[in-house]
């Protein structure tokens, strides 16, 4: 007889609520783009005896979280419930599994195919005046892959819905063509793939380093603005874009800025960049923020009232993975409660120490124009990789005063930075401990603090 799965109290738990709450605590510890890619497409299946047996959508997120995130889904189930010490990840669907269980182990010169989150699709986005251009654009392009807009780039602040129109282009291209060799790939991972087959001495690695984004009919580049600064990975752009190019492949790109503000960049790229149709994903009026959530309701099977809806999409920010958040933390406390619907005052209690700021205008961009200022830098450079002393001491003090006065995951507060969680940790206490140790830097900081404040 399969055990009872039994918390203190002796009440059964629906291991619903220990995947919410381990949720929580994975997005914690990895990139935004793998939570979205990976973890959130996974669906708790059942315990068996101490391991949760975890569902994936195919063989291929089944194989990189065996390799990557085991450890990490393992610890935080664990710390929200010790009973649970291991976990094991079977795939969803049955045909799937035994049609790509075949197919396991692809030999060296095969293709390589991206997996796109599966929520990620244009039926799941909603339009509205901040981003229909840039939508109508997207789809065409997936009907019509290398026809025109070539490149397509996108461009738009964080959290407004880039990396979800990219992942609808590939999944739209897989589902109508799939013949097509549709290649994701985040800026990111294009870099370290690429240092990787440099510094593997063999030659194969190279090659097939080329192989993999040469032979692709559609290449997808998510938030190419880390590409500055990178002379050989922007060499290596340069001829992949080329080669793509002149056979009349499709090639998409996302950044946070339009290619005039991607610094440094070399002039060749930046005109290519340019080549095609730039297109930008606007700030979501109230309306369109109140749809977004009530589609993410509808998706997650969230049972919300319109009161609530709204109640979150007044919130003065406009990064929909933030309001996606205040809405599954509001969800999250409710479902603790027992209540059937999220009533307003749970939702209102649920985000009190996320502030709703509707009056003062605080976000990120406040805090870094401040830095800036105090510290007589530009943002690109705050931004940008480089390690001057001063810079880098700016960019821990951003870091640190972010994490401090927005309610923004750590993941997020790396992104902005192109930096993963851990260096914000390092960052906050870093600064934590100069302020302890150095009263002039402390007085320095909270000068910084109040004019920020003070906006
Ligand atoms: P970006 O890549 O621009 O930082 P994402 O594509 O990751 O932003 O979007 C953040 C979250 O907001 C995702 O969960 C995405 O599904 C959601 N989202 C953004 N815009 C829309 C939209 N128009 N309709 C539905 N969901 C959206
Ligand atoms: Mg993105």
């Amino acid at each position: 007889m399969e055990e009872d799965f039994i918390v203190s109290n002796n009440s059964t738990i629906d291991i619903g609520k220990i995947w919410e709450a381990a949720l929580q605590k994975i997005a914690n510890e990895v990139t935004a783009i793998s939570f979205d890619v990976w973890i959130k497409t996974i669906v708790p299946s059942e315990i068996k005896g101490n391991t949760l047996v975890l569902a994936t959508p195919s063989l291929s997120s089944k194989k990189v979280l065996n390799n990557n995130y085991k450890t990490i889904i393992t610890s935080c189930l664990n710390q929200v419930h010790s009973a649970i010490t291991s976990v094991e990840f079977v795939i969803e669907d049955a045909s799937i599994k035994e049609e790509e269980e075949k197919e396991e182990a692809p030999s060296e010169d095969e293709l390589v195919r991206s997996t796109f989150n599966p929520k990620y699709t244009f039926d799941n986005f909603v339009v509205g005046s901040s981003n229909q251009f840039v939508a109508a654009a997207a789809k065409a392009v997936s009907q019509n892959p290398g026809e025109k807009y070539n490149p397509l780039f996108i461009y738009g602040g964080v959290g407004l819905g880039k990396t979800h129109l990219l992942h609808a282009i590939g999944n739209s291209i897989n589902e109508t063509k799939p013949e097509l060799n549709v290649v994701y790939v985040t800026c990111e991972r294009f870099t370290n793939d690429l240092i990787e087959s440099i510094r593997d001495s063999k030659k194969t690695s190279t090659s097939s380093f080329r192989a993999k984004y040469r032979k692709a009919d559609v290449l997808i580049i998510d938030d190419i603005q880390f590409i500055a600064n990178k002379q050989s990975v922007q060499e290596e752009f340069f001829n992949t874009f080329n080669e793509l190019n002149e056979n009349h492949k499709q090639i998409v790109i996302s950044s946070d800025r339009p290619p005039k503000e991607i610094n440094p960049l070399e002039e060749r790229i930046r005109s290519r960049l340019e080549w095609g149709l730039l297109a930008d994903i606007g700030i979501p009026d109230i309306e369109t923020k109140i749809a977004i959530l009530q589609k993410k309701s509808q998706i997650e099977h969230y049972n919300v009232s319109k009161d609530v809806i709204e109640y979150i999409a007044g919130a003065q920010s406009t990064n929909i993975r933030e309001l996606e958040g205040m809405l599954a933390r509001a969800v999250f406390y409710s479902g603790l409660l027992g209540e059937s619907i999220v009533s307003i005052e749970t939702a209102r209690e649920a985000l009190k120490d996320i502030a709703m700021r509707n009056d003062a205008e605080l976000d990120a961009s406040v805090i870094l124009d401040s830095v800036c200022k105090f510290y007589n830098i530009k943002k690109e450079e705050l931004l940008a990789r480089k390690r001057t002393k001063e810079v880098a001491l700016a960019r821990q003090v951003a870091m640190y005063l972010i994490t401090d006065l927005l309610s923004i995951p750590l993941a997020a507060v790396g992104d902005i930075f192109g930096k993963d969680h851990a260096t914000v940790i390092y960052a906050k206490s870093k600064v934590q401990e100069d302020m302890h140790k150095n009263k002039k830097f402390a007085t320095e900081v909270n000068d910084i603090r109040a004019m920020i404040k003070g906006k």
